[in-house]
């Protein structure tokens, strides 16, 4: 490789700037100035209330699509929804490359995959542990790490003399249930041959003390199970197959026997027991039977734990489950933590299950959760076996990777730099820089398609929510005299406001008054006709409600 002609670019399209929708691209220019990259991840985000009507967005990548640009590959380095759930996305937008990923993980994007795609779609390559493979010019070598999902992964990738690790999702966890240790002895060898750049994990930076373990939290369900006296109900991330082995052997040793509830849980205990992790022939009670036992005898482990309508724990919550009903002696256990954004939802899930009398844990009052990423310390542990020139911080909002910028300067890592989604930081040569920044861009998934942020039906339904629409057909004749009279429907405007100043009547009165007024040449043209009935209209509504409804005149002509 000619390499004093070669540059290395890294490029944070997700992830940085928020916690979900992780995308990072490593890239190598040529001489002839095409840039070969590959894409660590490929995640969906979760959108907010800016976004009405939308869940999901996922990264937008349709520069790969250009000629100065080639995907060599994705490399998913674990199986949760913000790291790999948008490849179907992408696939569907006709990028053909292979996936590198372990075992636990393809099955599971085959699973997700076919509810959509043939699987014809997808070459998987399945990494073992500690796998070794080359895309390009790209040498990538798997670390095992701890998480909260089985077999993920750091990424240690070199190129030339560079030697980059990506850290994904990681913590240190001394004694995890089915979970690879995090391992810090190869770590600690990279970091003796030189690591000359580290990308890593923010999310817990401000958090100074270390999480407990997968064991200490096993333990503890089991001691919390055996106080409740009616059925015990948990609930928690399905994809965390460690946690559900921990609640199904509490069950066990707690006499109880263990029903599931909610898909995404069956899928995952299906692949877990493909891939060893469940012991292939455990046996599940099906939920309906439930009732042929006593409710101290069961133990149902359902979805739902962030308060989602249409999960398992809703429906049993708000009696649309025809099986389950609570009652007192009954105790919902959320092994689990809140989203930040999900409080309101799961507030109104914890007061519809209070209602019922029954009782609810969580780990605002016992540790029956723990994190799966890294606390400051464990993060300045990993500092001090790879003792990087640069950190780059990922996995984060904003205010997260600029007090993981603030920690390495304290540590004295000699180049930190902030990146965030669109930056390209240039790696090779020289010390590596900030080298260019564009907007990032993004899609919203609205229904079965996809939209873009600035998408007008956004701005209309940020408008409709806020305060309603008001519906006017005119029919005019040639002359612009009122043909009938005006129809006018409102959808979201108080009640009230029909008393005030009667309004229907006043809306006719203003339609009247702007045919009367203005001039036949404004008149004649319909969009300035429709713009100025509108605009009077709404105006006065906002006098008299301190409000402006969307307004929509629809013009016909006989
Ligand atoms: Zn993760
Ligand atoms: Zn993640």
């Amino acid at each position: 490789m000619a390499k004093d002609k070669m540059e290395v670019f890294y490029s944070p399209i997700g992830g940085a700037g928020q916690i979900g929708m992780n995308l990072y691209l490593y890239g190598y220019k040529l001489p002839n100035n095409e840039t070969n990259w590959i894409m660590v991840d490929c995640g969906i985000g979760f959108a907010d209330d800016y976004y009405p009507g939308i869940d999901i967005m996922v990264p937008d990548i349709d520069f790969l699509n250009n000629k100065q640009n080639n995907l060599l590959a994705i490399i998913l380095t674990h199986s949760h929804e913000d790291h790999y759930g948008a490849v179907g996305s992408i696939i569907n937008n006709k990028i053909d490359v292979p996936i590198y990923c372990t075992k636990f993980t393809s099955e599971l994007l085959k699973e997700k995959i076919s509810e959509d795609y043939s699987e014809n779609y997808l070459d998987i390559k399945i990494l073992k542990d500690n796998a070794a493979f080359t895309i390009g010019k790209f040498k990538c070598n798997l670390i095992n790490v701890a998480h909260s999902i089985p077999e993920p992964n750091a990424i240690n990738i070199t190129i030339g003399d560079i030697n980059i690790i990506h850290t994904a999702d990681w913590k240190i966890d001394e004694k995890p249930v089915i979970n690879r240790k995090t391992d810090l002895e190869k770590f600690k060898k990279i970091g003796n041959n030189k690591c000359d750049i580290l990308v890593c994990d923010s999310t817990n930076i401000f958090r100074s003390e270390p999480s407990i373990t997968e064991t200490k939290v096993a333990s503890n369900l089991k001691k919390a199970i055996k106080c409740i006296k009616g059925m015990a109900i948990v609930t928690t991330f399905s994809s965390n197959v460690s946690r559900l082995i921990s609640i199904i052997n509490a069950a066990h040793s707690n006499k109880r026997k263990v029903v599931l509830s909610g898909r995404s849980i069956k899928r995952f205990i299906k692949v877990a027991k493909v891939c060893g992790y469940i012991d292939k022939d455990i046996f599940f009670i099906d939920e309906r039977d439930i009732n042929k036992n006593s409710k101290k005898d069961i133990l149902l482990i359902c979805t739902g734990s962030q308060g989602e309508p249409n999960a398992a724990l809703s429906k049993i919550a708000n009696g649309r489950n025809n099986i389950v009903q609570l009652a007192k002696d009954d105790t919902v256990i959320f092994s689990s933590k809140t989203i930040p954004g999900n409080e309101n939802s799961i507030g109104f899930l914890k007061n519809k299950i209070i209602e019922y009398g029954a009782s609810i844990i969580d780990d605002s009052t016992q540790d029956i959760h723990t994190t799966g990423h890294p606390s400051r310390p464990e993060v300045e542990k990993l500092y001090n076996l790879l003792k990087p020139n640069t950190l780059i911080p990922m996995h984060g909002e904003l205010f997260h990777l600029a007090e993981h910028i603030k920690v390495a300067r304290e540590n004295n890592i000699k180049n930190p730099i902030f990146a965030k989604n669109g930056d390209l930081v240039r790696l090779y040569p020289d010390s590596p820089m900030l080298w260019d920044q564009n907007e990032p861009n993004f899609y919203l998934r609205d229904g079965d398609i996809f939209i873009t942020p600035n998408d007008r039906a956004l701005k209309d339904r940020r408008r409709l929510q806020e305060s309603g629409v008001v519906f006017i057909n005119l029919v005019l004749d040639k002359n612009f005299i009122l043909y009938v009279d005006p129809i006018v429907e409102t959808f979201g405007i108080p009640n009230k406001m029909d008393d005030i100043d009667n309004v229907l009547e006043f809306i006719e009165y203003k339609i009247d008054d702007a045919l009367d007024s203005l001039p036949k040449a404004k008149k004649s043209d319909d969009d300035y006709l429709i713009g100025y009935i509108e605009k009077n209209i709404r105006n006065h509504l906002f006098l008299i409600w301190g409000k402006k409804p969307f307004i929509k005149v629809c013009l016909t002509f006989v």
